[in-house]
């Protein structure tokens, strides 16, 4: 799956959900995020990206690991 990280905060630019062909880019209180078990890692959100925000999950910086978590665990809470 692909992952949003840091640099969404507070930008929350919604690029990526226009290009999302299934619809799995979803609007959190400061960021987007990506529902994990929705994304079928087409890789249309990363280049679309204003703020470079979005990685393949083994592409995620090892600063922003705790994205990938984060990204799961929204869906966890709603
Ligand atoms: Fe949507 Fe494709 Fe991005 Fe996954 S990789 S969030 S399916 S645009």
């Amino acid at each position: 799956t692909y992952t949003i990280a840091e640099p969404c905060v507070d930008v929350l630019d919604k690029a990526c959900i226009e290009e999302c062909p299934v619809d799995c880019i979803y609007e959190g209180n400061r960021m987007l995020y990506i529902q994990p078990d929705e994304c079928v890692d087409c890789g249309a959100c990363e280049p679309v990206c204003p703020v470079e925000a979005i990685f393949y999950e083994d592409d995620v910086p090892d600063e922003w690991a705790e994205y990938v978590t984060a990204n799961i665990d929204f869906f966890n809470e709603i």
